[in-house]
């Protein structure tokens, strides 16, 4: 993959394009098990809003593979019963900690935050990561 840049190709078992959340995920498990990884990312800050919130059971143990749960833990607030109000008047909660998991609760954080958490992570496993450039072309 050329650099437009300096048009030298970039060296890296794997390059990743693309700094989200499944971006950074997957440079963090690449570094988990030994892969040089480099992301590259068009953005040159981190998005400062959350779109995503809510990191449920599932996802929760698929991280805890990786090591990546419980940085993201440390930053989130645990959520166990959910309140719904109508006009006002509260209505029947809903627990959602009734999952059969070793993390039942599901994390309540941001986007924003989660993806600074796997940046430092990423970069504290030896990732590379290479901002303001947009990927155009693979070769
Ligand atoms: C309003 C809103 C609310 C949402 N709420 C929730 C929620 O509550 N819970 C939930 O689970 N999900 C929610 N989502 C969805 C969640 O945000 C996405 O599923 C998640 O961001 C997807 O992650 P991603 O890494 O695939 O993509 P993105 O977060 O979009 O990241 C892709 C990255 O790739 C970069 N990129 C793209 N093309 C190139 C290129 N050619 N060269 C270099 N870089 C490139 C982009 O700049 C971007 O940083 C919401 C989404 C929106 C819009």
């Amino acid at each position: 993959m050329p650099s437009e840049a300096t048009n030298e190709p970039f060296d890296a078992e794997v390059i990743v394009v693309g700094a989200g959340p499944v971006g950074l995920t997957t440079g963090c498990a690449m570094r988990h098990y030994g892969v040089d990884c480099l992301i590259l990312e068009e953005r040159t800050e981190v998005r400062a809003y959350s779109r995503a919130n809510n990191l449920w059971a599932r996802p929760q143990e698929l991280l805890a593979s990786i090591g990546l749960r419980d940085a993201i833990a440390e930053r989130a607030y645990p959520v166990r019963l959910v309140n719904f109000f109508m006009n006002g008047t509260p209505t029947t909660p809903i627990q959602i900690d009734d999952v059969t998991s070793p993390h039942p609760q599901v994390l309540y954080s941001g986007q924003d935050v989660i993806e600074t958490t796997l940046i430092e992570t990423y970069e504290g496993r030896g990732g590379r990561m290479q901002r303001g450039g947009k990927v155009v072309a693979v070769a």
